[in-house]
């Protein structure tokens, strides 16, 4: 059986966030560590990170399964010097918070040029802010997620992810998260030409970088370069696509994780698409 989930809320305490998993169905699950439109915040007690380990042994989920998501305010390649350099220790603080809490990987959106320099400029500064990151924590891999390509984000292309990766000297801890909604709105059309797409990714960037999905419906069309999450089977990807996924073999062993709208739902998108794996 694949594993899913949804981002689940952590409020309360990054502990609840396995309860609120395990509430709704969840075989893998999402969260941010700290408030994700805080910079920075205080650091983890150690009650704090003993109940979570708890929780999540209790939940039976295993820690693989779990993708914590950054801060929505990090920019890994911002042009902005002052930006640049609290992004990076916004990403560090966010790291170490993962290793403390037995985490193995941290999801984030690479960046943004904001019009003051190169696409190429961008991406070489993401790969020199993982590497600063890197090399100052240990066990957690840079799990980097395509974008729909809005206002300036870059990671949209399948290339950029690639010149991100060749730019990271450790390469053993450094993957992909593919989000199927942004792929979509990026332009990758999911839906008509699913084997191609992978065939492309496989070809451009290399299968063996896929960490994570997150399972998105899109509420844009294709080529929109629009970030509009939908739920499952409600979007221009269709339930169609969504059997696809849950029959597609390489995405085994991977955290399916659903960042879809409505949450009175999840417990029903989770039964719906393991049922869709048969
Ligand atoms: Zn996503
Ligand atoms: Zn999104």
């Amino acid at each position: 059986m694949k594993k899913i989930g949804p981002h689940v809320s952590a409020s309360g305490g990054v502990f609840n966030a396995p309860v609120n998993a395990m509430a709704v169905g969840a075989s893998a699950f999402a969260l941010f560590t700290k408030n994700q439109r805080q910079w920075f915040s205080s650091p983890l007690q150690q009650t704090e990170i003993e109940k979570f380990k708890a929780e999540v042994a209790k939940s039976g989920i295993e820690t693989r399964y779990i993708l914590p998501h950054d801060s929505y305010l990090i920019n890994l390649g911002s042009p902005d010097a002052e930006g640049l350099e609290k992004s990076r220790q916004s990403f560090l603080e966010e790291m170490q918070r993962c290793e403390q809490l037995g985490l193995t990987m941290l999801n984030f959106h690479p960046g943004s040029h904001l019009k003051h320099i190169t696409v190429e400029e961008c991406l070489d500064r993401v790969a020199e802010s993982i590497n600063m990151t890197l090399s100052r924590t240990t066990g957690v891999t840079a799990v980097i997620e395509n974008t729909a390509g809005q206002g300036s984000n870059i990671g949209f292309a399948f290339w950029h992810l690639r010149r991100i990766i060749e730019g990271v000297e450790d390469k053993s801890r450094v993957g992909i998260c593919i989000d199927t909604c942004h792929t979509y709105t990026a332009g990758y059309d999911l839906r008509n030409s699913y084997e191609k797409v992978w065939q492309e990714f496989d070809e451009e960037v290399g299968m063996q970088w896929l960490k994570a999905i997150h399972l998105n419906d899109s509420k844009k069309e294709l080529g929109s370069r629009v970030d509009r999450h939908d739920s499952i089977g409600k979007g221009f990807l269709g339930m169609e696509f969504f059997s696809k996924i849950m029959k597609d073999p390489a995405l085994d062993n991977i955290p399916l994780i659903l960042e879809t709208p409505d949450e009175t739902l999840w417990p029903q998108e989770i039964k719906l698409l393991h049922d869709l794996e048969m």
